[in-house]
């Protein structure tokens, strides 16, 4: 488990990055809970937070 773990205020996928590589905006470390997307077309989940991409995700992001 890595101790600076980050989230995308906009997409949501946590990374260690201070700045998402694909949305380019500044990430938080002031995020709650995450899923793990591995088929976003056949998830519910990946569906309603319009994620595209596989990975992993924060559930609430500040
Ligand atoms: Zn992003």
């Amino acid at each position: 488990m890595s101790m600076q773990q980050r989230a995308c205020k906009i997409c949501h996928a946590i990374t260690e990055q201070e700045i998402c590589p694909k949305c380019q905006v500044q990430t938080g470390k002031n995020w709650h809970g995450y899923v793990v997307i591995f088929d976003p077309e056949r998830s519910k989940v990946a569906n309603k937070m319009n994620i595209k991409v596989p990975g992993k995700y924060a559930l609430k992001v500040r």
